[in-house]
């Protein structure tokens, strides 16, 4: 058994200081039944945990990691830039550097606000959707994650499914009751929620792809219904791209798909490790932010200069040609040689490029009520023997894992080889 004494003996004084222990409710491990690993530090496709114990990471940070840990141009960015002072409250160039990038790469996006955390720019992304609409009900899809707003906690994913929490205490009824969620993929639900609330209904919030059950890849047609509706009814189309913006391509699921939301929020990868998101679309739309016009946000650190600074080294190292092809390649091999090793065990591998979530149940899953057939303690067994065998993979059936530019073949083979030996026992 692997030496845990470490991270045990932090684990324990966290918990007395830290609800759960921890600054974020999925890192506790409860899911699965284990103590999590405090982790000392992280190279490349490695992390290293307080007692000595490697292991290959398939959790990238929860997917900003796209180039794995420590990536040598982003470590001297944040050097160089943090050498220069932290923050200053005051425009600085990266900051116009950065929105000139992620408007290059991103269709949807003719003007954008850099925020500090994904649960920030579709908060702010929301309240825009409703100035300007001047309506009040967002439809959102049951199982996708969009922070911890409080009109997103209604069947949301992520943490809030992995603790089996409906909702959540401390959100009103009367601000739930202006969020419908809906089933993913069911574009017969939306057209009726339309039938009966159009006028009131201000936008349609999704990932398009879904990556907060688990992945779940949006049905030929979705998105492109979503679109038409939110268009015929003067709503507004919100892709929460803040997983998989610069992940599933570098213009995101939107450019993948060609398909062009009002709205769009940028998270994770765009802030290379750091603290940093984005919301951005419609110029029309982004022109009625503060200062230009009346709809209110606003953040001291927002665009903060060492953030941008991991971003910007970031997005320019996915600039290479070839960057996402060699990660669809890697993330197809996985995907054979994994679903090769559950021979024996009823699953389902939902992939697109390098995000990806094994499903313990024989599937198909196209919606949370279908992940949520998954059988939690196969899964616990499968995540618990992985990381035995030195793999860390999400501590939740219902998260996506990633592989990063890090990875290496000989890496992959090695969790596929594993996975062989753990299926084997289930
Ligand atoms: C992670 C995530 C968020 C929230 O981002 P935070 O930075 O954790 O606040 C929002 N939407 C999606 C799709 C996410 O995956």
């Amino acid at each position: 058994m692997t030496n845990t004494a470490n991270s045990e003996r932090l684990f324990q004084a966290a918990l007395e200081m830290m609800p759960g222990g921890v600054n974020s409710p999925v890192r506790a491990w409860g899911a699965v039944g284990a103590l999590p690993r405090f982790i000392a530090r992280g190279e490349g496709a490695r992390v290293y945990d307080v007692d000595g114990n490697s292991y290959l990471d398939c959790v990238a940070s929860w997917g900003p990691l796209i180039l794995g840990h420590a990536y040598p141009q982003v470590v001297a960015a944040v050097s160089r830039a943090a050498a220069g002072g932290t923050s200053f409250g005051a425009p600085t160039p990266g900051e116009v550097e950065l929105a000139q990038v992620l408007r290059g790469a991103v269709p949807g996006l003719e003007m954008v606000r850099l925020v500090s955390s994904g649960t920030e720019a579709c908060m702010s992304a929301l309240r825009l959707a409703r100035g300007a609409t001047g309506r009040n009900l967002v439809v959102k899809f049951d199982g996708c994650y969009h922070g911890h707003a409080d009109s997103f906690l209604v069947a949301a994913g992520s943490g809030v499914l992995t603790q089996s929490i409906p909702g959540s205490p401390g959100v009103p009824e009367n601000i739930a009751q202006l969020t419908l969620s809906l089933p993913y993929n069911d574009l017969e639900r939306v057209r009726r929620a339309f039938k009966d609330h159009g006028g009131e209904i201000a936008t349609v919030i999704v990932e398009p792809v879904a990556g907060n059950m688990g992945v779940v890849p949006p049905w030929p047609g979705f998105l492109e219904g979503l679109r038409q509706i939110c268009t015929d009814a003067g709503a507004l189309l919100i892709f929460d791209e803040v997983i998989t913006g610069f992940r599933v391509a570098r213009g995101g699921a939107q450019a993948l798909y060609g398909i062009k939301p009002d709205l769009t929020c940028l998270g994770k990868i765009v802030g290379g490790g750091l603290p940093l998101a984005a919301y951005g679309g419609r110029r029309d739309l982004m022109s009625q932010m503060a200062p230009v016009g009346p709809v209110y946000q606003a953040g001291t650190l927002s665009g903060n200069p060492v953030a941008v600074a991991a971003g910007l080294a970031t997005l320019k190292a996915l600039e290479g040609p070839g960057f996402y092809e060699d990660l669809e390649e890697k993330g197809a091999w996985l995907e054979k040689e994994l679903m090769k090793a559950a021979a024996q065990v009823p699953v389902t591998l939902n992939r697109l490029g390098s995000m990806m979530t094994l499903f313990f149940t024989a599937g198909p899953v196209t919606n949370l009520e279908e992940a949520k057939k998954s059988n939690l303690k196969r899964f616990s067994k499968f995540f618990q023997g992985m990381l035995e065998e030195g793999i860390y993979l999400p501590p939740s059936q219902f998260e996506a894992f990633f592989i990063s530019r890090a990875h290496t073949p000989e890496d992959l083979e090695l969790t596929a080889a594993a996975a062989r030996r753990v299926m084997s026992r289930l």
